[in-house]
């Protein structure tokens, strides 16, 4: 998840270092977990996040709203979260950002989730108009300044509410800006708008800006750390010894147990075997609402971390672009539900086990259109999968 050049190169390891790296799991994935901001997630500190507008990796292009509506419920889409995730490989990759928007109409995805999420990539290369080249620290001690001036342009205008392209300006004082007549209508009526519209009111920032804030999922920062490091590595192996000693039918107790306390009365359980391996690899950090996968760049392909057997993609799409094969990147846990501000009570609330975000292997060029769509699938928990 950052530009890293440790351990990257396996070409220069024999065999067994080789097979030894990877039971070992050298590409141990990073463990994404949301964080309160300290500071504001401005686009130029790379964030990665949940919830918020979106912070554009390119400040002068962003996306319409028609890259974002849902395909149910013909609504504006909300930011889900955003991944800062730099690559090596190509140069063009150097910033690189995936964006996951989402229906947040919970009613919608019993309709047809596919419609209900749209995935982008952007990049952009180390050298390039928007910001000024990371301090090389090899390059400290050189004489030669860092002469950086960005280039001038209009910035685009934003819907006030959700964030993508403002095309239309409020009909009474022209300079509050909005992607849609739904968001529109949403600031008049429900944000205040129809209140501060041309109004000097001390109160007005504070309020709209609480309002309009509201109709979005919560900005949470999102940290990683390789899973298995830091001080939780103790606990892991812990967990693991544990794991161990609690065998067979008993580990099925177990895991269970967590489901409720009648499966206790019923011996004959077939339990779906991805189950048991997520609640195990979740449980062991339980906090962790990303799993990223693609820590390095050329590593093998990885299989996800599948929530059941059942409701996997039999088949992931190619690159819209290039055409070349899309690969796992990262998925998205049902843990991210509980900072995104939402209820679970309601009956139409948003649920999923996981989404899980495939991306063109190949980082192809995203020039001229800026944004590449990318893929998406989700797997709910299933009772059927626990086959009581
Ligand atoms: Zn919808
Ligand atoms: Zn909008
Ligand atoms: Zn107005
Ligand atoms: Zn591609």
């Amino acid at each position: 998840m950052s530009h890293s050049d440790t351990d990257s190169d396996v070409s220069e390891l024999d065999q067994r270092e080789l097979s030894e790296a990877i039971t070992s799991d050298k590409w141990a994935p990073q463990l994404g977990y949301c964080e309160e901001p300290e500071t504001p997630l401005t686009a130029d500190t790379y964030p990665s996040k949940s919830g918020g507008k979106p912070a554009w990796l390119n400040p002068e292009h962003i996306l319409d709203v028609e890259q974002t509506t849902c395909g149910n419920c013909n609504e504006p889409m909300v930011l889900l979260l955003q991944l800062y995730t730099p690559e090596d490989e190509p140069a063009e990759a150097f910033h690189r950002a995936v964006y996951v928007f989402c229906c947040k109409n919970g009613g919608c995805h019993k309709q047809d989730w596919t419609q209900c999420f749209k995935v982008y990539r952007s990049q952009l290369p180390r050298e390039n108009p928007y910001y000024p080249p990371p301090e090389n620290e090899e390059n400290e001690d050189d004489d030669v300044a860092i002469d950086f001036t960005p280039k001038q342009f209009t910035k685009p205008k934003e819907c006030v509410i959700c964030g993508v392209a403002g095309t239309k300006a409020c009909g009474k004082c022209q300079t509050t800006y909005y992607c849609s007549r739904q968001h529109q209508m949403v600031d008049w009526n429900s944000c205040g708008h129809k209140l501060y519209c041309n109004t000097n009111d001390p109160n007005r920032e504070k309020e709209e800006t609480k309002l309009r804030s509201a109709r979005l999922f919560s900005e949470m920062e999102i940290v990683s750390e390789p899973e298995g490091q830091g001080e939780d590595g103790k606990e892991e192996e812990e967990q693991k010894e544990h794991t161990k000693k609690e065998s067979g039918e008993k580990s099925n107790e177990t895991a269970l147990a967590l489901r409720g306390d009648e499966a206790y009365e019923n011996t004959e359980v077939d339990v779906d075997q991805a189950f048991l391996k997520f609640q195990l690899k979740i449980g062991m950090y339980p906090d962790q609402v990303i799993r990223y996968e693609r820590v390095e760049y050329d590593m093998p392909d990885r299989e996800p971390l599948w929530v059941q057997q059942g409701q996997k993609p039999s088949l992931v799409p190619a690159c819209d672009r290039c055409g070349g094969p899309r690969t796992f990147e990262f998925q998205i846990l049902s843990t991210l539900l509980n900072y995104l501000g939402i209820s679970h009570v309601a009956d139409d609330s948003l649920d999923w086990g996981a989404l899980y975000v495939y991306t063109c292997k190949h980082n192809c060029p995203t020039s001229p259109d800026v944004f590449v769509p990318e893929y998406l699938w989700k797997q709910d928990f299933s009772a059927e999968g626990m086959k009581f």
